[in-house]
């Protein structure tokens, strides 16, 4: 079925019109637009993660225009500081679940078309949901959960639209596995710096952090400003690409568009892939990657080394020849040899990540495109200069915006004690 036909006649009077007239009256003034077909929207499949500012644009934006089955997720609740950029969302909703808030209000505004909801995390969604839908589009504001969307989208070969905010700036991403670069393949913005929510902690987002434990820190509750009119024209880049994908029509080049809204200027380029991402290189889904390792090492410091240059997300399992190891264990106990595999699982990427041992002493960590990248020191101190001398190397990396972290202090044949430590970068 397809709606190309002169429709110019039909815009007067639609009173007693079949559903099919109506529709067609609905969406009279979009059809007239050369390369439009309606019928692709009604048969395409959309699913947004996250109800928040963008998430709730993208929603309005699709089904006005009749993208007919929309999935939205999140498990959230409506908080008074929503309303003013989450477009879906009234006074009345609040505390409300966001999904079925979202849901009642989408088919307010066009009764046509169907929602789905989960209210539940990203992680917990069926694999069948993903497998079904045309287009995953990325509403979040944690990078856990994105750096999740990711690997599932990579995984299961489902085209990605990613957007971002921070005040008067945005950035959009459109991903196209195997294709273009992926979200974690040259990560332009800070790691941190995504981290931060730009939606505080609703009611089941907090209840959850207090059931596993988590304090509830100023870092969580720190939230980036965000901004209503930046985020239209995000959600509204993101919403136009997804148009043009469920129309089949040529995305650009430039896979990356950042939006300056002071400025009022686009920058757009194009991300090559990265083959040696984490996500994505099938030099690293199908071969694995090397990972240098000591003797002298526990199971804790290979994962402090992970978590440096992979930005794995603690906790996560470090197994090898089938048994989760212990962080105390020693490599040396396990009679490891070069080249022996072992996996790490952490619950943000779908499928285990498989490293190769490599014996080292030079503990430099394998080479990765990351924004930190640890250097370590080594020296050789006398007892009683221990203490002083560690205060002042922090010191002096605080000046230069860098983080300390400190091995087990060794005792040397010569009586002097060896200070072995990492320095850190951290980027702003
Ligand atoms: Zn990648």
């Amino acid at each position: 079925m397809r709606w190309r036909f002169d429709v110019k006649n039909k815009e007067e009077d639609y009173s007693d019109e079949s559903t099919l007239d109506k529709e067609i009256g609905r969406y009279a003034r979009q059809i007239l637009i050369e390369e439009w077909d309606q019928s692709k929207l009604t048969t395409a499949k959309i699913f947004i993660a996250g109800m928040g500012a963008l998430g709730c644009s993208v929603a309005l934006n699709l089904a006005l225009m009749g993208v007919k089955n929309i999935i939205i997720c999140d498990y959230d609740t409506v908080e008074i500081s929503n309303l003013s950029r989450q477009i879906l969302f009234f006074e009345k909703d609040i505390d409300r679940y966001k999904v079925e808030a979202a849901k009642e209000n989408l088919e307010r505004w066009n009764p046509e078309i169907n929602i789905t909801t989960y209210n539940m995390k990203l992680q917990k969604v069926r694999k069948e949901i993903y497998e079904n839908v045309d287009i995953i589009i990325d509403g979040l504001d944690t990078f856990g959960a994105r750096r999740f969307l990711n690997s599932i989208a990579i995984d299961l070969k489902k085209p990605l639209i990613h957007g971002g905010l921070f005040g008067w700036m945005g950035n959009v991403q459109y991903v196209i596995p195997g294709e273009t670069a992926c979200l974690e393949c040259q990560p332009l913005i800070p790691r941190k710096r995504l981290q931060k929510p730009c939606t505080p902690l609703g009611k089941m987002r907090k209840k959850e952090r207090e059931k596993k434990g988590e304090t509830i820190d100023k870092e969580s509750e720190e939230k980036i400003p965000s901004l209503l009119t930046t985020n239209s024209i995000i959600a509204g880049i993101q919403s136009q690409l997804a148009l043009k994908w469920i129309l089949g029509l040529q995305l650009p080049d430039e896979n990356y568009i950042f939006y300056d809204g002071l400025s009022e200027s686009f920058t757009r380029m194009k991300l090559n892939k990265n083959e040696s991402c984490i996500v994505c290189s099938e030099k690293y889904r199908s071969n694995g990657v090397n990972f240098s390792i000591s003797e002298q090492d526990t199971i804790r410091d290979i994962k402090d080394r992970l978590v440096l240059t992979w930005d794995l997300d603690e906790p996560f399992n470090l197994m090898y020849k089938g048994k989760i190891l212990e962080d105390e264990t020693k490599i040396e106990s396990l009679k490891m040899e070069n080249r022996d595999a072992f996996f790490v699982w952490n619950k943000n990427v779908t499928h285990p990540m498989k490293f190769y041992v490599i014996f080292s002493d030079e503990l430099e960590p394998t080479k990765i495109v990351i924004d930190k990248i640890p250097k370590r020191f080594e020296i050789e101190l006398e007892w009683g200069t221990i203490t002083k001398t560690k205060q002042k190397i922090i010191k002096e990396a605080e000046k230069l915006n860098q983080k300390v972290k400190f091995y087990k202090t060794e005792k040397l044949k010569n009586g002097n004690y060896l200070v072995r430590y990492d320095k850190i970068q951290e980027i702003e």
